[in-house]
Formats: structure tokens, sequence, C-alpha cells
């Protein structure tokens, strides 16, 4: 039994799928306490004992926790960028939230169709938090044409926290994004009334030679799309100085600069995959390859010294962006893959790792990152979204035990490819 057949099982039991309907239901009811006994082995870092006796896979020995060559015992994390998707796809992922060592978790409204009222933002986040129950959801809206001031005002009422900006066509369901920006104006204001918190996925869509005359450096790839972007951001921010906006998943030495340039209320999330990859290794694997898209090495030092920095203005949102691995693999109909890299259950352990190789895994620089920076940004003590000392555990990061990450989460169609499947990764286990 693996973290997949564990993460089917949880998924399944609320899946009503057609004729498999009584089949899954009763292979649920049988395999409830194995799955209940893999959640633990979840939460104690991967490692097993006696219910691996019927896999074919069989995990690798993992050496015992006293073993480890490094511990840091941290609060549990934030992650301020992650998609936790609706359907099967939902009940798959959610649960893997506590794995990557997060207890409170930003959620992108890039569903189909996309979250714009905040009644819906809301009902979303139930169905969320019944999945994943010591997780911390914060609800998020999609910027659309139907958004406007009057919605924010309702929205800072319900407690909805950001605005999330797609340009159109461009990732994941984006179909509804935005085409101008200034057309939102009226609508930043609002948001900067009521403080709510706008996220760019900083990004100019692609625009080739043809269609700007053949104008040397105004063509758009997805190569320089996002410096393309940051006049974007500079103009917003000097607009609505008190507007607090995130760019998000920062993937350019240019985009640090231009978050550095900007006032006290722009802030850059930074992922962990981004830490680790660059263009060579999306350009033959379809599970490296998201969009904004990994950069250059001089980009990748600059986004790892901007997160090992102790500069608060960055900190993680890891952009965990499921795809069925069909999906990624280009096998969903029109031969293309889909841009998106699955980081939720390693999140933290990615990172720690990221820090490592630039020996700057220490305690006081992770938690900046990865606990404490995003959370001060967004206020969530300050709005009461956390109470302080509520959660009490803690989780503990073990380097060199031989965990490796698994090979896929859920099972069949709805099988996820995690990032870095199966190569070593540092463990994580909480502590009460
Ligand atoms: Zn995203």
């Amino acid at each position: 039994m693996t973290l997949k057949d564990h993460l089917h099982l949880r998924g399944s039991h609320h899946h009503d799928d057609d004729s498999k309907e009584s089949k899954e239901s009763k292979e649920s009811q049988d395999s409830e306490s194995a799955a209940k006994k893999l959640f633990r082995r979840l939460k104690s870092g991967g490692r097993s004992s006696d219910e691996d006796s019927e896999t074919e896979e069989v995990p690798p020995r993992h050496r015992s926790d006293s073993e480890a060559e490094v511990v840091i015992e941290l609060p549990p994390a934030a992650d301020f960028h992650v998609h936790l998707r609706d359907g099967s796809m939902m009940e798959t992922v959610t649960p893997t939230i506590e794995n990557g060592g997060v207890n409170l978790v930003y959620v992108m409204p890039n569903l189909v169709p996309p979250v714009t009222d905040p009644a819906a933002a809301l009902s979303y986040m139930s169905k969320l938090k019944s999945l994943s129950p010591t997780t911390t959801f914060l609800p998020t809206l999609y910027l659309h044409p139907s958004i406007t001031p009057t919605t924010i005002a309702e929205a800072a009422a319900s407690g909805i926290v950001g605005v999330k900006s797609y340009p159109r066509g461009l990732t994941t369901n984006s179909d509804s994004g935005v085409l101008s920006y200034e057309s939102f104006y009226p609508v930043f204001q609002a948001m900067s009334d009521h403080d709510i918190v706008l996220n760019l996925h900083g990004e100019c869509p692609s625009t080739p030679a043809e269609e700007v005359g053949g104008k040397e450096d105004e063509d758009i790839t997805i190569l320089n799309a996002e410096a393309k972007f940051l006049p974007t951001l500079l103009s917003i921010h000097h607009k609505f100085p008190n507007l607090r906006i995130v760019l998000e998943h920062c993937t350019t030495a240019a985009a640090v600069e231009a978050v550095r340039a900007c006032g006290p209320t722009v802030a850059g999330t930074i992922t962990a995959h981004h830490l680790f990859l660059t263009i060579d290794n999306w350009a033959d694997d379809p599970f490296c390859f998201c969009k904004p898209v990994a950069k250059l090495p001089t980009d990748r030092a600059a986004l790892l010294a901007a997160a090992t920095s102790g500069d608060s203005k960055f900190f993680l949102g890891t952009d965990s962006a499921p795809h069925p691995k069909f999906a990624k693999q280009g096998r969903s109909g029109n031969n293309k893959t889909v841009a998106g890299v699955f980081t939720q259950p390693y999140a933290v352990q990615l990172v720690a790792e990221a820090f490592d190789k630039v020996g700057k895994a220490d305690k006081e620089t992770l938690e900046g990152f990865c606990c404490t920076f995003g959370r001060d940004f967004y206020k969530v003590k300050e709005k009461g979204i956390e109470v302080e000392g509520k959660d009490k555990r803690r989780i503990v990061l073990m380097k060199g035990l031989g965990e490796k990450a698994v090979k896929e989460v859920g099972s069949g169609d709805g099988a996820v490819v995690p990032f870095r499947a199966g190569e070593e990764v540092w463990s994580l286990k909480w502590k009460e």
C-alpha cells in the first residue's frame, strides 16, 4: 500500500463515479482502516513498518530519526499560493497539505467557472476544510469583469482576503482573465480602501513578432513574459500605493529587483520548484513545466538569494498546481502538456533542501521565509484569521533519512506526479 493508494481511497470515498460507484464504495470501506494507518505513516515522514507487506513497490528502508544529519524544528508553515482544484482532484490533493508541513493556505480561485463571488468562495473553503480540518484556508476571488467595488465591499465584510488577477489565456483556467488593468482601477481603489490584497500573475500573454510589426524586442515569449509585465506592477503600485500587492511566483532576477524597488505594500512569493529548476529542466520534462517557466541559472540564484536573504518582502507561495499525469503527458486530447508543478506534499521539505544547498537551512532563515513573513504581510494575527497559540503543533525537518518522494498521489486517471518523484527528500513530521 502506497501514498497513492491511500489518497485515492480518501478521495474515492466521496466520489460518485457512474458504473464503478458500488465497487469503489466497497473498496473504500474495506480499506478504511488501512487508509487511516497510512495517514499516520505519512505524518511520521513516510516511514513505515508492518503495513507495507502487501505492496509490490517496497519503499526504501529509512533510517531512524536519531540518525538525521540535520534536525530543525519550526512552527507550522504557511503557503500563500496553492491550487486545490475541485471534485475528485480536490479530494486527492487537499489532504497532502499537512504532509508538506503547512497549516495555513491561500487558495487560488481558478476553478471552472472561476470563483467570482464571496458566497462561492466561502462554500469552496468549507469543502476544503472538511478534507483537511487542521488547515486554515484563506479565500480569494478571481479578478473578473463581474467584480465591482460593491463586490469588494461585500468580500471584505465576508472575510475574503485577496483577489487574484490572471492575464487572459495564459495559464490553467484563465479564459476569463484580464485584458486591460486600467478598466479595473475602480476595483483596485475599493480593494485599497478595504485592505484586500491584489495577487498578480505577473506575465504578459505571448505576442508573436509578426503582430508587433517585427519591431525588435517588442514580441513576447514565455521567456520574457514576466520581465515585460514588471512595468504594469510598478504602474499599479504608483497609482495605488496603499494597495497591498503580491507579485506571484517570481522567476527572474528582474522580478526580485522590481519587488525590492517598490514600497512596503508590495511583496513577492517564490515557489519551492523555482529554487531548483532552470529552463533545461522543463525543456524535455512536462512535470517540470509551469507558468511562469523557470528561467536561467542566474535567475534561480537571484530567487534563492532573495528567499534566504531575510528580506520579509519574499515568502513562500508554492503555486503547487496538480494536473492528472495523463494531461501532463499530453494525452488529454490535443497532444500538448499543461502548466503546473505539484509540490504540496513536500512544500517545506523542498525549501529546506534548496536552502541547504547554499548553506542557509537554518531555523531563522527557514522560519522567516516559510512561516513568518507571509503571515505578517497578510496580517493574519491582526485580522484574527489565525489565533496565536491555538495550533500548538510544531514541524520537525530532518535531513538524510533516505526518504524518497512518492511516485504518484492518487491513482488511475486521477494520479498526480509530484515534483522530484522517486528522488530523495528531506523528512518532515508533526510534533504535538
Ligand atoms: Zn498559480
